[in-house]
């Protein structure tokens, strides 16, 4: 039976190596790892392939997606990325830990907690720059000190999230910055920090070249086990996979035509002006795909294509090489954007190929 079109390939074992060679890599200098499933969705197939890689918490910033994961079956610590002070009940019902930055916020959790008689952990998130969440580092000590009063709430530790909002490095100092926080509240408050969260993909560099980790004991990798590359500059990072997401569409249209749009011009589908290059009559195929399914930007064509432009629901490209008949596939690598998008569209099919050890059945 042919495969339907278009979907997105996802190779389990890949993400579970890929999990695997990084939980290693960390583990080294005794750094443990949380896997970060909202590119996916908290598809449950993924989360076991990372937990099957080692990893020890799976970590989402949609409560949504740690429902979905917990009713299908997954067992692990639950760690909800962003806390939204609305949702405090589901919180406490559906993550273990969550990260958090204001108190009103944990004294509603503190409140839903001693309700359903739960104990719920917290990691504190602290400002070192990037100027997205955060609590600024004078105001830390006190935060945590009253946090800390609040029934059925246990501050574990501490963490930082760099690289996402004002694109701004985790090196050596922002690392050492956080563990002299640590240093200090532990001395300040007479408590013990547990978990000390030092970033996501964008660690890697400082990670490699660190003599010295410091207190920094936990990343929470999305990115790099999923698509094989840190992210402070997308290089791909030695012994992993890229390849674990394919997406895959069908060609409706084959035919040589001019290169050069013929007529007056106006704006386009989306209010944009374009200029085109006359390239003379080239070989053109349009594939049942378009700008409400991807991030078109997000696409690589793994064939010998190029991506000339999209519509809502249609990508032309140059068959340069190759012809592609109508009816034939055409292959696209994925960026991190592209693969949000992919995953969320309904209308493409997701599509499993087996991980050995997963216990939940493939289906999507
Ligand atoms: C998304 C997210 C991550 C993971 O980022 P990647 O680039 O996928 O590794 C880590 N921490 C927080 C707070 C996040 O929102």
């Amino acid at each position: 039976m042919a495969l339907l079109m278009p979907r997105i390939e996802v190779t389990l074992s890949k993400i579970r190596d890929n999990a695997q060679f990084l939980c290693n890599f960390y583990g080294r200098k005794k750094i443990d790892l949380m896997g970060v499933s909202k590119a996916v969705l908290g598809n449950p197939l993924v989360a076991e392939a990372m937990i099957a890689g080692g990893v020890k918490f799976i970590a989402d910033s949609r409560i949504e997606n740690i429902q979905t994961m917990r009713k299908a079956g997954v067992l692990t610590q639950f760690v909800l990325l962003r806390t939204a002070l609305s949702q405090a009940e589901s919180v406490i019902q559906n993550a273990d830990i969550s990260l958090n930055t204001e108190l009103e916020t944990i004294k509603e959790l503190s409140h839903y907690a001693v309700q359903h008689n739960k104990t719920h952990q917290i990691i504190v998130m602290v400002e070192l720059g990037d100027l997205r969440e955060g609590v600024l580092p004078k105001d830390l000590s006190q935060f945590i000190k009253d946090a800390d009063t609040l029934s059925n709430i246990q501050i574990v530790g501490i963490g930082c999230n760099l690289a996402c909002y004002g694109g701004i490095k985790p090196d050596n100092a922002k690392m050492c910055q956080l563990s002299e926080l640590t240093h200090s509240i532990e001395k300040d408050l007479q408590i013990n920090l547990a978990l000390i969260s030092g970033g996501n993909s964008a660690n890697y560099d400082w990670y490699a070249s660190a003599q010295d980790v410091g207190r920094i004991n936990n990343l929470r990798l999305g990115e790099s086990i999923l698509l094989g590359y840190e992210t402070a500059h997308r290089k791909t990072i030695p012994g992993l996979d890229t390849s674990a997401f394919k997406l895959v569409a069908e060609v409706i249209e084959s035919k040589k035509k001019p290169s050069l749009p013929n007529g007056k011009s106006c704006q386009d589908a989306f209010g944009n002006s374009h200029q085109y290059l006359d390239r003379g009559i080239h070989q053109r195929v349009i594939i049942a795909l378009g700008i409400q399914d991807v991030l078109v930007s997000g696409l690589s064509p793994l064939d010998d294509l190029e991506i000339l432009g999209a519509s809502s629901d249609h990508i032309i490209l140059e068959d340069r090489s190759t012809h592609f008949p109508i009816g034939s596939e055409v292959t696209f690598g994925l960026t991190y954007g592209g693969l949000l998008a992919a995953m969320t569209s309904p209308f493409i099919k997701k599509h499993f190929i087996g991980c050995p050890d997963s216990v939940l059945p493939l289906i999507s």
